[in-house]
């Protein structure tokens, strides 16, 4: 399919590894020339220079803490106007509802519920002034079912899932789309370091670790940062412009709900 985006622009946020990085790969699949961010600059650049390479699109790279005022604005200084923006930053500390501090709070806060509203604060303008415009969040299966040991994710993204539910209707009339994506697990770093913490507090392999939780999903594996990028380019595809506050769970089916 064509998702009718070529020659776009689009700023993706936390995209040198991982769900980020497979959403800036099905965009430049697409003909989307980038700006990626992530902190560390040399798996940015090697992600920059991939892309470039498979896809001949222009790749612009901020080396930044997106979750930073400093960041976001080195950022978005170099994005300018931007058709495109998909919001991501890494997912808070796993710990115990009793444990967390004010502090632990606002910093989760801060990274998943602040820092993409800020961006779309300042990129939507954009967007209505030219009539288009797409943005999707990474956000978390955790708004729709919480996570116990990941409270302070259950708590900072379901934020940021009521900012967009409210704001997506206020900015369709102008041919803007604001989606978020819900992962469940995906076999990224992030995947690994929860299975780690597993592996440590049941006293097993990080391969038991992994096999306990792929059967809990009726997919039974985990998901691909490919098919996850796959769902957010078509996201951002001229075909869903009347996908519209919509949270879309990529996760195997591993929470049980009816709808
Ligand atoms: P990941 O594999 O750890 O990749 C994270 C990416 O974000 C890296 O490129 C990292 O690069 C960048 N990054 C992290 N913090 C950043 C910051 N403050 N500023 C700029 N870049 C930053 O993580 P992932 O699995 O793709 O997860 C992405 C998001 O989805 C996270 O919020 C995670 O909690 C959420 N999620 C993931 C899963 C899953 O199964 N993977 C499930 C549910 C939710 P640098 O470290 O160099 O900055």
């Amino acid at each position: 399919m064509d998702l009718g985006i070529k020659g776009r622009t689009a700023l993706v946020c936390a995209a040198s590894k991982g769900l980020g990085r497979g959403c800036a790969e099905a965009l430049a699949e697409a003909g989307v020339d980038l700006i990626l961010n992530a902190r560390g600059a040399e798996a940015l650049e090697a992600t920059a220079a991939a892309l470039r390479a498979a896809h001949g699109v222009r790749v612009t790279t901020v080396a930044a803490d997106i979750t930073a005022e400093a960041g976001r604005a080195a950022v978005l200084d170099a994005a300018g106007a931007v058709d495109i923006l998909v919001t991501n930053a890494g997912g808070p500390p796993p710990g115990l509802w009793s444990d967390w501090s004010r502090d632990d709070f606002i910093k989760a806060l801060d990274a998943n519920m602040l820092t993409p509203i800020a961006l779309m604060q300042v990129l939507l303008p954009g967007m209505i002034a030219q009539g288009w415009g797409r943005v999707v969040n990474i956000t978390s299966g955790s708004v729709k079912a919480p996570i116990p040991q990941l409270g302070l994710s259950n708590a900072a993204r379901t934020g940021l899932t009521g900012f967009v539910a409210g704001t997506a209707r206020q900015v369709a009339p102008h041919g803007v789309t604001i989606n978020n994506l819900l992962p469940g697990i995906h076999d990224t770093d992030r995947a690994q370091a929860l299975d780690g913490n597993v592996m440590k507090a049941e006293g097993i392999t990080m391969e038991e670790a992994r096999a306990r939780r792929a059967a809990t999903i009726p997919a039974r594996r985990y998901g691909t940062a490919a098919e996850f990028g796959a769902a957010c380019a078509f996201l951002c595809s001229r075909h869903a412009g009347f996908i519209v506050g919509q949270n879309i769970l990529v996760d195997g089916g591993a929470i049980n709900a009816t709808i």
